[in-house]
């Protein structure tokens, strides 16, 4: 067969690693057209959330197909559109008030940047400056990689980059010095605050209590300065509950949910604001309106796919099955977390997280982290290690004995360190 023409994302084509050929999928487990059947340990990327092909996921998508493929969404609306939004109203804090649609991560992100600004703008007190948590992730377009954490992701595109005030991550121990630095940044009268609840993902699986996030929250209100919470990650369940803000009684000014919005099935993404966000673009003026669209803004068939999604919130037992995986979870890291070669070992409802011991130090580029990613998918298992940091975020329908394997893995690997 000839060299395949496409460019993978966050690939090393020059290394040559084998890039396995996936032909269907169904819980946890995807099938390869060599006959391999691979665990997926992160979820296809932290999207799937109650398994692939979920048959009431399917079924919505294939009936929308015959209705409704696409329609512009500026001036325009869809039945599916709308049962979303006031499906999400009924989900999320009443505070939200009203929904944007866009179409990934990244551009919820974007959308809620341009939010904010455009909330200070409107208001005739414009403000530009954003906050930032240290070693945060909040997706690779210029925008979303300018409030990110600067490193080999984004490095040859830092001249693009806008400057940001970043606030130290809340380590442990550590954390009123990241309160103290977000009070004094506040002071400078910044547009937003943008954050991850509970956990850094991208940036290496880094937890931190809730109570620091419903400090933080304080602390902007205090100021004035908008709250924005990428939940694009954590959303969805992953962290024990349907939103992590929800562990520290918080409630954002702005709100990003993608990746597990249509259960992981197509792409689709949100940017929920409150009232006031609203009604500083709301006006008879037209150079006040929100000026953000992609084309496929709400594309019905992804819409339709997310009222599946939140149909089987509300009528299957997805709690429940949450906690049982996070108890699972956290079964198989207790056995895992005292193994000479790991460190770190940490749960946050179903994610785990441990790092290996890397004699060079560890981080993202850590020569452990092709070792093991070769190591996995010759186990047939779909992990994809953060350097040394190796991290288990499966869907919610994972079997015992399919976890088992994911865990057994790592602590082989671990073991293999000598
Ligand atoms: N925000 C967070 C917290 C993420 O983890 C990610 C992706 O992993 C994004 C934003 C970007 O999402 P997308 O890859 O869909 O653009």
């Amino acid at each position: 067969m000839s060299v395949s023409p496409i460019w993978h994302p966050f690939t090393q084509h020059g290394l040559g690693e084998p890039i396995p050929r996936v032909t269907h999928a169904e819980g946890a487990i995807l099938h390869t057209a060599d006959g391999r059947r691979i665990v997926d340990a992160i979820s296809s990327w932290w999207v799937t959330t109650h398994g692939h092909c979920h048959p009431r996921i399917m079924a919505a998508i294939a009936e929308q197909a015959q209705r409704l493929d696409q329609i512009i969404f500026a001036g325009w609306t869809h039945d599916p559109a709308e049962t979303l939004a006031r499906g999400l109203m009924a989900l999320l804090p009443p505070a939200l008030t009203r929904v944007f649609f866009s179409d990934s991560g990244s551009t919820s992100v974007e959308v809620a940047l341009k939010m904010a600004l455009g909330y200070w703008a409107n208001r005739g007190a414009p403000r530009d400056r954003i906050l930032v948590l240290e070693h945060s992730y909040h997706g690779d377009t210029i925008g979303a990689m300018s409030v990110g954490a600067r490193g080999v992701f984004n490095q040859a595109y830092g001249a693009l980059l806008f400057d940001v005030g970043t606030i130290p991550f809340p380590a442990a121990g550590h954390e009123q010095a990241t309160l103290d630095a977000l009070e004094a940044a506040c002071r400078q009268q910044p547009a937003a605050f943008i954050v991850e609840p509970l956990v850094l993902g991208a940036g290496g699986m880094l937890f931190y209590p809730a109570w620091v996030l419903a400090e933080m929250r304080a602390i902007c209100a205090r100021h004035d300065v908008l709250f924005i919470a990428d939940e694009v990650m954590t959303g969805w369940g992953r962290t024990g509950t349907l939103l992590a803000c929800e562990q520290a009684g918080v409630v954002p000014d702005i709100l990003c949910l993608s990746k597990g919005l249509t259960g992981g099935a197509v792409p689709l993404a949100v940017t929920l604001a409150t009232d006031a966000i609203y009604d500083a673009h709301f006006s008879t003026d037209r150079s006040k309106m929100f000026f953000h669209s992609s084309s496929y803004t709400a594309n019905p068939i992804a819409c339709a796919a997310a009222n599946a999604n939140l149909a089987i919130w509300r009528d299957e037992p997805v709690r429940a099955r949450i906690a049982d995986l996070a108890a699972r979870q956290a079964r198989h890291l207790a056995a895992l977390s005292g193994h000479r070669n790991i460190r770190g070992a940490r749960t946050l409802g179903t994610i785990t997280a441990v790092d290996l011991v890397d004699p060079a130090g560890g981080g993202y580029l850590s020569s452990l982290g092709p070792a093991l990613l070769k190591r996995f998918r010759d186990a047939d298992l779909l992990l994809r290690p953060l350097g040394n940091t190796v991290y288990v975020m499966p869907p919610y329908s994972i079997t015992d004995a399919d976890l088992d394997r994911v865990h057994a893995a790592i602590g082989t690997a671990a073991d293999a360190l000598g």
